[in-house]
Order: structure tokens, then sequence, then C-alpha cells
């Protein structure tokens, strides 16, 4: 007989998360279905004041998802056909996305090779009378550099518009991500660092005009019942999806601690291996670690190596969005890319959960150090 196969090891373990929280859970959403209110019920405003009060924004507009949050954002810019929005071309496709569904341009910037985010140095070059907007991702759960951005933005008159879909949770010198500029985006997808059991987002400002044109075009660009001042679209987020969220912020301080633990015990075990180079934390900020991401050359044959040995990874993201068929023809340069695409080679993303146990961490070091022979 042969023996018993190890459990599975997850990548992102939701159902010891479920298991942790499942009472909460149940009750919090055994009283939506009580209530009945599953469109803007209680919950939804529950959630938007706990978490406009835990990032210090006066203003939290829950939605559909993190790239309806960033359309809404956009779209309450005013941004337009014609209009550029600087942003990195590493990062998930929704970031690029929603510029280019408004027909606007993105213009892709470089990011720094030492945290995969957007290189500051290199924004000014690409900004043009043309540009509306600044658009960052946070990615992998730590914050861009948001006060040099700001800034930039500022001397041109132009928005910020934070994707803090990875980043919620983190802080950049002391201040929540999302409420870092502008607009702060962020997502509730089951797999961020904090998500719902579907799809949802959130959008979080301090400017009171653009929380109610965010308002207006979440409901069909309704500022009263039937009333359409503005284009708008169908971007609610359900209240059973709310309640799940109020639900996981019970211990989401807890999770943030362990992800933040079990990110410096990786960078601990990982970084005496020759072959790969870790990614880097600036000092004044955190990460949430919505990734654990290494760098790694021949990063395909180690991905396979790790997958014989029973080890989950991923790549985000295997290829920039300037070398996407869709968007050919549909972005501009801000400058030579090679970081970008170098970087996509070599990226890989270790199993990273709050519930992820010592001995499993230890176990997926040892993986990786056997899979680089
Ligand atoms: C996940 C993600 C999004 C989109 O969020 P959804 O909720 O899946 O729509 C946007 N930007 C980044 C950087 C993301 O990681």
């Amino acid at each position: 007989m042969n023996a018993p196969r190890p459990p599975a090891l997850p990548f992102v373990d939701l159902q010891a998360q479920y298991t942790a929280l499942r009472e909460s859970i149940h009750a919090r959403m055994q009283k939506v279905l009580d209530h009945g209110q599953f469109i803007m019920g209680p919950e939804v405003a529950e959630l938007e004041a706990r978490l406009a009060d835990r990032t210090g924004a006066r203003h939290c507009v829950t939605c559909a998802s993190g790239t309806e949050a960033l359309l809404i954002a956009l779209m309450a810019l005013g941004i337009r056909p014609g209009d550029e929005v600087v942003t990195t071309p590493f990062t998930f496709v929704a970031t690029a996305e929603m510029i280019v569904l408004l027909g606007a341009k993105p213009v892709f910037v470089d990011i720094a090779p030492d945290t995969c985010n957007i290189d500051v140095a290199r924004i000014e070059a690409a900004v043009t009378p043309r540009t509306r907007a600044i658009l960052p991702v946070s990615l992998y759960g730590q914050p861009a550099d948001m006060d040099e951005i700001n800034a930039l933005a500022a001397r041109h008159g132009i928005a910020v518009i934070e994707d803090g879909a990875q980043s919620f949770g983190a802080t950049y010198k002391g201040r929540p991500s999302c409420n870092l500029s502008t607009i702060g985006c962020t997502s509730f997808f089951p797999s961020k660092p904090l998500g719902c059991y579907g799809d949802g987002g959130a959008l979080f400002t301090s400017d009171d005009s653009l929380a109610t044109a965010m308002r207006e075009i979440r409901v069909h660009g309704q500022s009263g019942r039937y009333r359409h001042t503005r284009i708008g679209l169908g971007g609610r987020m359900d209240t059973l999806q709310c309640a799940v969220v109020l639900a996981k912020l019970e211990r989401f301080a807890w999770e943030i601690e362990q992800r933040q633990r079990i990110g410096r015990r990786y960078d601990e075990l990982l970084r005496p291996l020759a072959g790969i180079q870790l990614l880097s934390v600036r000092p004044d900020r955190t990460s949430v670690y919505a990734q654990y991401t290494i760098r790694v050359p021949g990063r395909d044959a180690v991905q396979e190596a790790l997958r014989a040995r029973g080890i989950p990874t991923a790549v985000h993201y295997p290829a920039p969005l300037h070398r996407q068929p869709a968007y050919a023809g549909r972005f501009e340069s801000g400058g030579d890319l090679s970081h970008s695409e170098q970087i996509s080679r070599e990226v890989l993303s270790l199993p990273m959960h709050a519930d992820l146990r010592p001995e499993s961490q230890e176990a997926i070091a040892k993986a990786v150090a056997q899979s680089l022979a």
C-alpha cells in the first residue's frame, strides 16, 4: 500500500480562515437573510463607516469589485477619450483596462526593480499636457512612493489614484494605504488580504464632491430616485458581501501581523540562497504581503520543480501589459520598460496567508532551495 499523501498545501488558505471565523460569518450572513435588504442594506453603510474610520478617509464608497472601483474613480475624475493616465505596466490588467475602456490612454512608466512599484524618478518625463491623472499600484501589498507622486501631481494640477487592491491594511509613513492620495481603490476579491466571498471593492476619498460623484456613478448616475444627472453604472456591492467583510474585520489586525511575521521569516529563510533575489519593503512603509514574491532567473523550471514537490506557486505577472495583445496600439511608453520585461520573467509568488504554519513555511523554503539545485 502506498503511504497516504500529505494534505495539499494551499497557496491561500481560505478554509482555515473560514473555520476560525465560522460563527461570526454565519451570524452576519443570517442577519442579512433575515432582514432581506440584499441591495444597499444596513451592512453596506456599516462597512463603509468602519473602513472610512480605519483609513481616516472622510468617505468610503463600496462597489462591485476592485475593477469597478478603478472605473468609478476614473469616471468621477472625468477621464475622457484623448486623456492620458500615467501608470505601471507591471500590474493586474484591470489597472490599465479601465483607462482604455474610457477611451483614454495608459502611459506606462517602468518599475523600480527592488519593490516592483512604479519608478517615481521616471514619471515626470512621461507627463504631457494631456495627462489627467497618475495611477500608481501598491503592488504585492506595499504602498508606492506616494508622497513623491502626490507632489509631482500637485505641480501639474492632476489627480492621483492609488490602486490599493493588494495593499488594504498597509501603511506608508504611518498613514493607511487607500487614504494616501485623491482617491484610493481596493478590492475584496476572496484571495486579497481583506476578501469577501465573491466580488467586492471600495473607493476612498476625503473630497466631498468626488465622493458624491462616486456614490452617484455607482448607481446609474442617480442624484435622486430615477433622476439621472450623470452617466453611471450598476456598481453596488451586495449586502451579503459587506456582511462577510465585516466578519473578517474581526481578526484582520491579527492576520496582518501574521502576514508580516511570515513575510519576514521568508526573507530570513531565503536570503542565504544563491540564485534568488528578494524584493524589499522600504523602511518607511509596511506591506500586507498580498503576495510574497521573489525573483529567480530560470523561473519556469523552478516553478515546475516546486510543483513536483507539492508546493503551489503563482506568477504575478508573466507579461507586462504593454506586451499583452489587446493593448497593442492602445498605450504610450513613458520611457524604457525593460525592468518590467525582465522581472516578469523572474517573479514567483510563494504560498502566503495568515494561517501558514511555521513547519509548512520551513518545508516551502527547503523545497525552494532544492528546486534551485
Ligand atoms: C485584484 C486587482 C484588481 C481588480 O480587483 P477585482 O476585485 O478582482 O476586480 C485591480 N488591480 C490590482 C492591482 C489587483 O491586484
